[in-house]
């Protein structure tokens, strides 16, 4: 069976987030692989419990995110163990994004939650989907359930 080489954990920051980390450090742990991660902070933000405290909204909010996001990545990844170089925080739309990063480097497993902040239990939430159908390598969806 094919070892995996280069893992990417796709982290939303959803209270399932820990849950999801901890299957893809598992996975990495047990293929001795390389192990990364990287947060989208979508197009058009909107202030979100995710980042921290509700942010004024006659600011670009755009700037404040990225900073709370990258500070929020520094946090999980350095629970996990991951690489300074390993870390990637972009821009845009996440399904786009994560599969983009995961092609530029030669990732072989993308690790995503079944859903996450806007999905339903049960259900492939919409970010899982769209990693699934457009990812040129495996993807796996940590099944995750609201109970
Ligand atoms: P969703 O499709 O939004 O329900 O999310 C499903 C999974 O996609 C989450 O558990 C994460 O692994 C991943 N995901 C969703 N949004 C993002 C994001 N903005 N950045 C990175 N990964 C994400």
């Amino acid at each position: 069976m094919m070892a995996y080489k280069h893992i990417l954990l796709a982290a939303d920051y959803s209270e399932h987030g820990e849950e999801v980390a901890n299957r893809a450090k598992d996975i990495a742990d047990k293929y001795q692989a390389k192990l990364s991660i990287v947060h989208i902070v979508d197009n058009l933000p909107i202030s979100d419990a995710a980042y921290g405290p509700v942010i004024p909204l006659d600011v670009d909010l755009t700037e404040e995110l990225m900073d709370a996001a990258k500070k929020r990545l520094a946090d999980i990844a350095d629970k996990l163990g991951i690489d300074e170089n390993s870390r990637w925080l972009e821009l845009g739309s996440p399904k786009l994004e994560i599969v983009r990063i995961a092609e530029e480097h030669n990732v072989d497993l993308i690790v995503v939650g079944s859903h996450g902040r806007h999905g339903l239990a049960l259900l492939l939430g919409s970010t899982a989907n769209g990693v699934l159908h457009h990812a040129k390598c495996d993807v796996m969806a940590v099944r995750l359930r609201d109970d």
